[in-house]
């Protein structure tokens, strides 16, 4: 039969259901074939990594990627000449990730006037990133900046700095040189539609003088907060302005095991601050940080998502959370370095209404990993370590379930977030 006997909406679903090497497979066998592997609706919200290898890409590959509409980029090059190409290339784009080097580079950021989201990276020099540095900054709902210090001089200056990005909805702002209560208070008034927040602490940061009263109600959208390497004192205050975060996450740079106790209570005094009062939480992440004991009976009823990524979780704890939180739908569970070993028996009584389950299946015996079936409402579990053994013990439990459950290896992580919160 004819290729053009098929309609040509059949034909790109069906290449919708090939992987990539088969796409190209098929590409490369006639002209028909390749006009339907190259349209935009089988590379919808496809992410391209450019290494510029060799220097420089074709006209064909910058062609090629047009005809598919990619949109989101990722560039390992802190070249000049290589962003250049790519602002001759693609310069519709609206995704942007790139490791930057020099204020130069950051000039070219100006060609790309789609962007709506952009992660700026691990820069060894200070570099001032404003909104006359994109060239529209209205059209800006997304900006990460991780790893790239702001001058010292411009850093007295940042809520003016920020303000023209009216339509922000999410900040990422990791080790800028700019102290998180600052940008609590400061920053945010400018940012009307800010949704989510993350933030390194910046410990030592000097020269900001962070305002007694909270000037207005503008941060009262905020549903997300993330807080890295968070124990500072000055956040206690700040955090009682924030009543209606749904998402919480808290990443401590040290574990129980690490710290001496002074500074442990310190942080399970924060702790109990900043979640009392959280009354709509829905989302709780905490890695590291004090022994669970001393904030369990803080963590809002609320709860229905909950991460514990804490080493050396013991059986009491692990109780307590469970009464504290019943209605709990999800869990995440990673006591690594220590193992999660018999607690993982326990889940099934303590948390009977669980729809999905993180855990890590070393340590854990098989026939512990197989009672998950006794849960009713569970959908997923996700191994966060994979070996040949725990993929025999997954696919038993998928059979035992008759495939209601779907048991899968750890995913791979989003390539647009930065490192600091695993
Ligand atoms: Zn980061």
């Amino acid at each position: 039969m004819p290729l053009h006997q098929l309609p040509g909406e059949v034909w790109l679903h069906v290449l919708s259901y090939l992987s990539v090497a088969d796409k190209h497979s098929v590409r490369a066998t006639c002209k028909y074939f390749k006009q339907f592997v190259d349209c935009g609706l089988l590379w919808k919200d496809w992410t391209i990594i450019l290494g510029f290898p060799k220097g420089s890409y074709s006209r064909q590959f910058w062609e090629t990627l047009r005809r598919r509409k990619i949109n989101h980029v990722v560039v390992r090059s802190t070249k000049e000449k290589d962003l250049k190409q790519l602002a001759r290339g693609l310069p519709s784009i609206t995704s942007l990730v790139m490791d930057i080097n020099s204020q130069e580079s950051l000039g070219y950021l100006k060609y790309f006037p789609q962007l709506t989201h952009l992660a700026v990276r691990y820069s060894s020099n200070s570099l001032l990133l404003d909104a006359s540095t994109v060239c529209e900054p209205e059209k800006m709902t997304h900006l990460s900046i991780c790893r790239v210090e702001f001058p010292s001089k411009s850093r007295q200056r940042l809520d003016f700095v920020f303000q023209d990005f009216v339509n922000l909805t999410s900040l990422v702002c990791h080790d800028t040189g700019i102290s998180a209560p600052y940008i609590l208070t400061v920053i945010l008034c400018r940012l009307p539609r800010l949704k989510h927040l993350s933030l390194t602490c910046g410990s030592g940061v000097k020269g900001q003088r962070v305002p007694a009263s909270f000037p207005g109600e503008a941060t009262l959208g905020l549903s997300s907060l993330e807080l890295i390497h968070c124990d500072h004192l000055l956040l206690r205050e700040t955090m009682k302005l924030l009543p209606n975060l749904q998402t919480l996450v808290l990443v401590y740079m040290y574990s129980v095991y690490d710290v001496p106790s002074q500074l442990q209570l310190t942080a399970s005094e924060d702790m109990k601050t900043w979640l009392s009062g959280l009354h709509h939480l829905s989302t709780l992440v905490i890695k590291l940080g004090p022994r669970v004991h001393s904030y369990v009976r803080f963590i809002p009823v609320s709860v229905s998502r909950l991460t514990l990524r804490v080493p050396g979780l013991n059986s009491g704890e692990f109780a307590s959370v469970a009464s504290q939180v019943p209605n709990l739908l999800h869990l995440h569970v990673d006591t690594w370095p220590t193992h999660l070993g018999t607690l993982a028996a326990e889940i099934p009584q303590l948390f009977p209404k669980l729809q999905s389950l993180k855990v890590r299946g070393e340590h854990v015996s098989e026939e512990d990993f197989l009672g998950f079936q006794k849960m009713a409402d569970l959908r997923y579990v996700e191994m966060l370590d994979s070996s040949p053994q725990s993929s025999k013990v997954a696919a038993k439990l998928q059979m035992l379930t008759n495939y209601r459950l779907h048991v899968t290896m750890s995913h791979q992580r989003d390539i647009l977030e930065c490192h600091c919160s695993y």
